[in-house]
């Protein structure tokens, strides 16, 4: 492994422009795959969903899914793209065991949709990237190389195939080159995928799980020497599978790619794997001859031809898109950039939204779910949405002590006990007998106690050392459990010593 033959991030930016490139595969989430009517579960028993079609069994055809060409439309308008108006699959021609047909179903100079952009936010910086294009095509089968250390086909003993997952639609989403990020290409392609995947999300057509492979990146970078402005030759990282290596895959590529050029020597052009445990790429297949793919007009297939008054109604049926809410939510909540980035790290925005739905105020919504709530999240390591409380739960706490019921700290309180599973906030109260005493009689009570049990500051007050109060007050706080009124507990200390402030 080549460690050690990076040069620092640095020096590499002073002395080259990165340009990046980002291909994306996102499975979709149909019911049935791309050209027969298998299932598409995820972790089903393997080569049980499988039949005549996607096995490329003689004489069988292929029919498009309509679910998955609707799919893809709308996330070519969601992407700002073109729509083709008459367009066809392509054959893609090359041999691997995984793929029965010995060739892929794909797109080739006919995609569904062109020329569309995607604005993303780094570092307080719009950066615009633009995609090329948006096309369909069928996934392979998923090899698994027995025996041998790295769990490839170097040093196995044997393979075994699953084609479950042969014939799954795939939408594959390519960027046009990415210039001018500068130091900030690691984050901006982790910040498109980031937001590539929300509008997944959003538009509700994949699961977008990059750990089961739902959704995986290729990413090409390459150098250009300052005052160059030819493009080097690009290197593609392939199946990056968190956005984490994303971000981490593009930095040590332009390290790499650097220290080689620097001293010298010529990128090739390859395929690279990314390893999270080391931080670094290494080879894969070398790119330097063009694979020729053969590719020509899908003969078992009639090209699609979308109604453009069809198009147009899914255009105005997308869902509210990621950045037009987030905008939208920081002006109805009113907090600073800062703050929306740290709600969207913590994934707090569906949270804190439902929890204002509710009816708790927009801040003290956002105080429980970002202060008490996200840290108690950090200790037990699970997601915030993941936490045994909800929104309305959080919304009732926020109108108890608005009515003065409970204060901060007994507030507190109650959210230990629902997340402890001990029922409703209302419950929680009641069984822990957390109510702010605001019963005037009750609170007179223990004051009187307090004075008497503590003569000599009470008699430091009446000589006019108001200040003394403060040790009765906190007597006060002390016999309730926390549960008076501070406030109220220091004016009746004051009544009933005689004095005035
Ligand atoms: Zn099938």
């Amino acid at each position: 492994m080549t460690v050690g033959t990076h040069m620092p991030y640095d020096e590499a930016l002073a002395r080259f422009e990165p340009v990046l490139g980002l291909e994306t595969h996102v499975e979709l989430g149909t019911a049935s795959k791309m050209f027969c009517g298998c299932k598409t579960t995820f972790g089903a028993p393997p080569n049980t969903q499988v039949c005549p079609t996607c096995l490329a069994f003689p004489g069988s055809l292929p029919t498009a899914n309509a679910v998955a060409i609707e799919s893809t439309i709308r996330i070519g308008l969601a992407l700002n793209c073109s729509i083709a108006e008459w367009c066809r699959f392509a054959r893609k021609n090359y041999f691997y065991p995984d793929m029965p047909k010995n060739y892929q179903i794909s797109q080739y100079d006919e995609p569904l949709c062109f020329d569309g952009y995607l604005d993303v936010e780094v570092d307080g910086r719009t950066v615009r990237v633009e995609i090329e294009r948006v096309h369909l095509e069928e996934d392979t089968g998923k090899s698994t190389h027995v025996g041998g250390a790295t769990g490839r086909i170097q040093g196995a003993d044997y393979s075994i195939v699953d084609y479950n997952r042969a014939g799954i639609p795939l939408v594959e989403i390519v960027t046009k080159p990415i210039e001018g990020t500068e130091s900030l290409a690691p984050e901006v392609a982790k910040a498109y995928a980031t937001e590539l995947r929300e509008i997944m999300r959003t538009l509700g057509v994949s699961d977008v799980r990059m750990e089961e492979g739902s959704m995986r990146c290729d990413v090409n970078v390459s150098l250009m020497p300052r005052g160059s402005s030819e493009w080097g030759t690009r290197t593609e990282t392939k199946n990056v599978n968190s956005l984490r290596s994303i971000e981490r895959s593009v930095r040590s590529e332009i390290e790499r790619q650097a220290a080689i050029l620097a001293d010298g020597g010529r990128i090739i052009q390859e395929t690279r794997h990314f390893h999270e445990d080391t931080g670094v790429t290494t080879p894969g297949r070398s790119k330097e001859e063009a694979q020729d793919y053969r590719y020509f007009p899908e003969p078992d297939l009639v090209p699609i031809a979308p109604d453009p008054a069809w198009v147009a109604t899914l255009k105005d049926a997308l869902p509210e898109l990621p950045s037009v809410r987030r905008k939208r939510l920081q002006a109805e909540w009113g907090v600073s950039d800062l703050d929306m980035q740290a709600m969207h790290n913590a994934d707090a925005f569906d949270l804190v939204e439902a929890t204002v739905a509710a009816g708790a105020p927009a801040a003290d919504a956002r105080k429980w779910w970002m202060g008490e709530l996200a840290r108690r999240a950090n200790e037990s390591a699970v997601a915030l949405a993941t936490l045994p409380i909800t929104p309305a739960q959080i919304a009732r706490v926020t109108e108890l002590v608005a009515s003065g019921a409970l204060n901060d700290k007994l507030a507190r309180e109650v959210l230990e006990g629902v997340l402890a599973g001990e029922g409703s906030p209302d419950e929680v109260v009641e069984r822990r007998g957390l109510k702010i005493v605001n019963d005037e009689g009750e609170l007179s009570a223990i004051v009187d106690q307090v004075i008497a049990g503590n003569a000599d500051a009470a008699e430091k007050v009446r000589s006019g050392k108001i200040a003394a109060a403060g040790a009765l007050v906190g007597g006060v706080m002390k016999a309730s459990r926390g549960k008076a009124d501070a406030a109220r507990a220091r004016e009746l200390i004051l009544e009933k010593l005689g004095v005035s402030e």
